[in-house]
């Protein structure tokens, strides 16, 4: 029975599925690691397509049919039962000894900090392509100066390109959610828009910059920045965060001298 705890909505659309492992276009020797297989909807589509799968499940009930899965199939199942929150990314990259691609029909309840986490991963992931509340992924793809931009926005495109690529109605989940999804696609950047070494004052600068979406930015950064600087980077101290392109910000940072 599908567990509420765990964000469990399992894929029910055939169609669905085959439409998603055409995005991913799996190569047989991609480093593929799909994130929360549950109970195989997705795995079992993509398996075929890859030398090797990495899996990490947190719903150890769920443990024993992968196991089922990986003794029938004639590619490589890797199961990892843990929490994908603390999985180790980078580390399993290296190991791989290449950036990994990563997938998944996400728990939706820790969609936000699983994106965070796996962005700190760095050039360690290639790509990812994940089914999301379609809310979410209006929000990664937003452009600036609409209500959907903000904080999560800047953050990943940033370190990646967004591609929203489909919409899920809720019927071809078992059980269904509440609400309406959609599949995004995520690029790393092969050159990061922020220079190493200034990942920390751009993350503190761009939290501070939305902390509160009715202030402007001069209100919002006081204390960090003044008005001078901001004009100084080319930006209207007077302006909402929401209207600043993901540049701005870098420049904004370039200026921020914390501490
Ligand atoms: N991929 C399956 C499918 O499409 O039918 C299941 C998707 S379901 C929306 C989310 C899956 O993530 C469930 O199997 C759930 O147990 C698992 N999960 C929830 N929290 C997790 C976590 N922190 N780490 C790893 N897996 C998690």
């Amino acid at each position: 029975r599908p567990r509420k705890r765990f964000g469990q909505h399992f894929l029910a659309s055939p169609g669905v599925i085959h439409k998603i492992v055409e995005v991913i276009r799996p190569r047989r020797s991609d480093p593929m690691l799909e994130i929360g297989p549950g109970q195989g909807a997705l795995t079992r589509a993509l398996l075929p397509h890859l030398d090797v799968l990495q899996v990490v499940e947190l719903d150890r009930d769920l443990i024993p049919g992968l196991v089922a899965l990986r003794d029938a199939s004639a590619s490589r199942l890797e199961i990892h039962a843990g929490d994908a929150l603390a999985f180790d990314y980078a580390g399993l990259a290296r190991t791989l000894d290449q950036p990994l691609r990563v997938v998944g029909n996400l728990p939706y309840n820790i969609s936000t900090p699983l994106i965070f986490h796996l962005l700190d991963a760095g050039a360690w992931i290639r790509d990812m392509h994940f089914m999301l509340q379609k809310e979410v992924v209006d929000r990664l793809a937003a452009r600036p100066g609409g209500r959907d931009y903000g904080r999560l926005s800047v953050m990943v495109q940033v370190a990646c390109e967004v591609h929203s690529l489909f919409e899920v109605p809720p019927g071809a989940f078992n059980p269904p959610p509440k609400v309406d999804s959609a599949v995004v696609r995520l690029v790393r950047r092969e050159t990061p828009l922020v220079p190493a070494g200034l990942q920390n004052e751009f993350a503190r600068l761009v939290s501070a910059a939305f902390a509160s979406r009715r202030k402007t930015l001069s209100n919002n950064l006081k204390g960090l920045l003044d008005a001078a600087a901001i004009k100084q980077c080319g930006v209207d101290p007077g302006a909402r965060a929401e209207t600043l392109d993901v540049e701005a910000f870098v420049r904004l940072a370039q200026r921020f001298h914390p501490d």
